[in-house]
């Protein structure tokens, strides 16, 4: 059980938290929660049957499960759980849940024997407890799980939209490779990996940025020293409070809310790895790859001489239930130098020294933990927010390479040689070092981020 160090500040007080029930949502809010935990608030969290954590690493806080308790409710019952699925289940919840979500924090707010509550902490894409909560006065705090920089770009969705920028197809190269004039930063082919959906994702952009405005304060899972500019226009456009006390994990490990089991076995593996060695690959919770995709990344990996460590999330490869299409004779070429697994303890292997780069999707939970480590990156982002996280890893900050043409093994090869074997790689460790000192001062006591989750606990004790 985490430790309340500051029983004072919270005492006798109550929040509740609702996160989205996605991992890379999921880990930072029980992060926060611990967080506001250890100031002394006591803990209630609300959360669906779907993709439930497992409460018993949590005993301090109290479960309540909403939204899809009844199983012979067709509405849910018929949603996939991966790809599309996850977009159609939050739009349906924020469509249906209301009245539920209501009747939950009324029964909560009306609890004799329990704290009275501070305020209603949700996922920024839970949009539709801004009203529930505004009907029974309640604050609701908004935590966004994604970097600062993104928030603009998602915002400009439906300009993108009415542009036909998110239509524009391979096909057509010229434009693909070329800059965004409103953002130069990011290429045509960055903003198409945004949505498939352009029409439904600007909707709903439009409500969360609404309600996030409602909202009484936005929590942001990062450090002020990493988005500074970005935090600046920010409290221009957006005057909202806003608190950026991340990255959250340094605080509190993800293992506890790990919906999938860690393969634990594999760091007495890393453990025989010289130092810096290791490829580390690894897509996060939802990202998928087509079987030819995961072949390429097969031969890339088997081409290069380096121990890997690949996480091959069972269902991460359309069309296969796990490593079946595997080419033919790669457990012959790669013996003990590879090892594959469904799911790693990704913070323990991205802090073991054996650890030499990450390839990753570029998740900003992902990105967050590589940068805490000062693991360089091999970007290959898939959606959402990953396409504009990567740019700024290979563009901005010049912490890792991007897999510009896709994933083919010859660009895997070459990426993986500029980063773990060039000149080009040492300047990149030296720069992502930098960040890693600068996120230890930012949690240290009188740093940035240190200083925000103060401001928080104190904004909060002030309803
Ligand atoms: N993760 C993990 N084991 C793995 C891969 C990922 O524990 O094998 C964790 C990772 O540490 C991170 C989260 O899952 O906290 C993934 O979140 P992210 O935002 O990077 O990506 P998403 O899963 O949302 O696409």
């Amino acid at each position: 059980m985490e430790k309340q160090t500051d029983t004072k500040v919270g005492c006798h007080r109550r929040i509740i938290l609702f996160p989205l029930p996605y991992q890379g949502h999921i880990n930072p809010m029980l992060q926060l929660a611990n967080l506001l935990y250890s100031k002394g608030f006591s803990i209630t969290i609300l959360h669906t049957n779907f993709n439930k954590p497992k409460t018993s690493n949590y005993p301090h806080f109290t479960f309540r499960f909403i939204l899809d308790n009844d199983p012979h409710d067709k509405r849910y019952s018929k949603l996939p759980s991966q790809g599309l699925g996850s977009f159609a289940r939050i739009i349906l919840f924020n469509e249906c849940g209301a009245d539920e979500l209501r009747h939950q924090l009324e029964l909560e707010l009306s609890k004799k024997d329990e704290p009275p509550v501070s305020c209603l902490v949700t996922d920024a894409l839970w949009h539709f407890t801004q009203s529930v909560a505004d009907s029974l006065s309640l604050p609701r705090l908004v935590l966004r799980t994604s970097s600062l920089f993104s928030f603009p770009i998602y915002a400009s969705i439906p300009l993108f939209h009415d542009l036909g920028y998110l239509n524009l197809s391979e096909n057509n190269h010229s434009d693909y490779e070329a800059s965004v004039p409103e953002y130069p930063l990011l290429k045509f082919k960055d903003i198409v990996k945004i949505t498939s959906n352009p029409q439904g994702m600007g909707d709903f952009v439009t409500n969360m940025l609404n309600q996030m405005k409602a909202s009484s304060g936005i929590i942001w899972n990062t450090f002020k020293e990493l988005e500074e500019s970005s935090l600046e226009t920010l409290s221009q456009d957006f005057p909202t409070p806003s608190f950026t006390l991340g990255p959250f994990h340094k605080y509190f490990p993800a293992s506890s809310s790990s919906l999938i089991e860690q393969d634990q076995t594999i760091l007495s593996w890393l453990d025989k790895q010289p130092p810096k060695s290791v490829v580390y690959v690894s897509y996060g919770s939802g990202a998928r790859i087509t079987e030819s995709e995961f072949q390429e990344v097969a031969h890339g990996l088997a081409n290069i001489s380096l121990p890997f460590l690949w996480v091959v999330r069972p269902g991460m490869v359309t069309g296969s239930e796990w490593v079946e299409s595997l080419p033919e004779n790669f457990k012959e070429r790669v013996g003990d130098r590879g090892r594959i697994v469904k799911w790693s303890p990704q913070q323990e292997v991205l802090a073991h020294p054996a650890t030499g780069c990450f390839w990753t999707h570029n998740g900003w939970n992902s990105t967050l933990e590589s940068i805490c480590e000062g693991v360089p990156m091999i970007c290959s982002p898939c959606y959402v927010d990953q396409p504009v996280n990567a740019r700024y890893v290979s563009d901005v900050w010049k912490i890792g390479v991007m897999l510009e043409d896709g994933i083919e093994r010859v660009g895997i090869e070459m990426a993986i040689k500029r980063v773990m074997m060039d000149k080009e790689g040492e300047e990149i460790r030296e720069r992502i070092s930098c960040l890693k000192e600068k996120v230890n001062v930012s949690l240290d006591e009188g740093g940035s981020s240190f200083q925000s989750l103060n401001n928080l606990v104190d904004y909060i004790s002030s309803f």
